[in-house]
């Protein structure tokens, strides 16, 4: 979800998950409307308290808040603007959704005791949205009061005795808790990225002095080095510029050109991740990263994995979509006279339609 301008997002997370948090908000890169993370209570009521005290300590107060769960990845745009219009409109909103399923209510051994008029009742949703004096003022007052087990925002509203309005949520916002859904929602996101591209990438350097070469960000002792202005880490310039060529946005050169000097002896895991970041900041996903390594030597047979693994971490993909080998070319040419490295990549990408 997008901050809108002048937002402010306050993630509240479990302590223990600091470091993936951090590691996936590192991957969104940088965003000034992205507070520092709160860590939660023991309930979800606690931990929107917790939320909205670390608002209330900002030196100017928001006007409007919504709490949002985390488990519903697919709140659109829209339904964000809706929230915000009804926060203001009525001091307290929430979105909802006709039943499409008849509710029954039963008794403790399973037998139907009443079937309510669906057409009364809505399932509720987040962002929840409130001005926030209301709402922050009836969590202080609820948890002053010992009142700990409302189970959402709305409820601490109507406990503290204002009017909650229900405005139209979506079907497609639907909360990820089992394993299920979460197959669900990965196959709605797969759907949406329907734009399948590939890139190809080509890369030499040739060898001059030195003690080791770098291969996809992993330093290999060799008994000469790659000549280059960076670090001529040929296999990631190759990847590189295939994920640039996937998403037509010109080349390593153009990006990184050889004559700025701040890309004098760079690591070229910098280009490969900026590269990589450029796909997710089109909303995309690298579905396949397959490279050739062309080298009489040095032998990479050893460093293979360790050079997988360092790519999908550098790209931020799980390992087994990165393939890389190694071929010599039988001593012929420029690579069999041992003269340099060559390098080929193919990267395939998917983008939002
Ligand atoms: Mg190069």
């Amino acid at each position: 979800m997008r901050a809108a301008p002048g937002a402010m997002v306050v993630p509240v997370i479990h302590k223990d998950d600091l470091d993936l948090y951090r590691s996936s908000a590192a991957s969104f890169g940088a965003s000034s409307s992205l507070a520092r993370p709160v860590f939660g209570g023991a309930t979800r009521q606690a931990s929107a308290r917790l939320g909205l005290e670390a608002l209330a300590s900002q030196k100017s107060l928001p006007e409007i808040v919504l709490i949002h769960d985390a488990a519903r990845l697919f709140v659109s745009d829209t339904l964000v603007e809706r929230a915000i219009t009804a926060a203001k409109t009525h001091g307290a909103a929430i979105p909802g959704v006709k039943l499409s399923d008849t509710i029954k209510e039963i008794d403790a051994e399973g037998f139907v005791t009443a079937t309510p008029p669906r057409a009364l009742f809505r399932a509720v949703q987040t962002p929840q949205a409130f001005r926030f004096d209301l709402i922050l003022a009836a969590h202080r007052n609820a948890a002053a009061m010992g009142v700990l087990d409302l189970t959402d925002d709305a409820t601490v509203a109507e406990w503290a005795g204002h009017r909650v309005h229900v405005f139209a949520g979506e079907d497609i916002n639907m909360k990820v808790t089992t394993a299920e859904d979460l197959s669900v929602a990965e196959a709605r996101l797969l759907r949406d990225l329907a734009d399948i591209r590939t890139g190809q990438g080509y890369d030499v350097h040739a060898f001059g002095p030195g003690s080791h070469v770098w291969l996809g960000g992993v330093k290999i002792a060799h008994d000469h080095g790659l000549v280059g202005h960076s670090d001529a880490d040929v296999l990631s310039h190759a990847i590189t510029d295939a994920l640039l060529g996937a998403l037509a946005e010109g080349d390593i050169g153009s990006h990184f050109p050889p004559s700025d000097p701040q890309w004098r002896g760079a690591a070229s895991r910098i280009f490969l991740a900026a590269a990589a970041a450029k796909v997710r900041a089109r909303g995309g996903a690298i579905s396949h990263i397959d490279a050739t390594v062309v080298c009489e030597r040095p032998k990479l047979g050893p460093h293979r994995d360790a050079i997988r693994a360092s790519i999908a971490n550098i790209v931020e993909v799980p390992v087994e979509r990165v393939a890389i080998k190694a071929t010599t070319s039988e001593r012929l040419g420029f690579t069999g006279r041992e003269e340099g490295i060559a390098s080929l990549a193919i990267a395939t990408i998917r983008l939002p339609l």
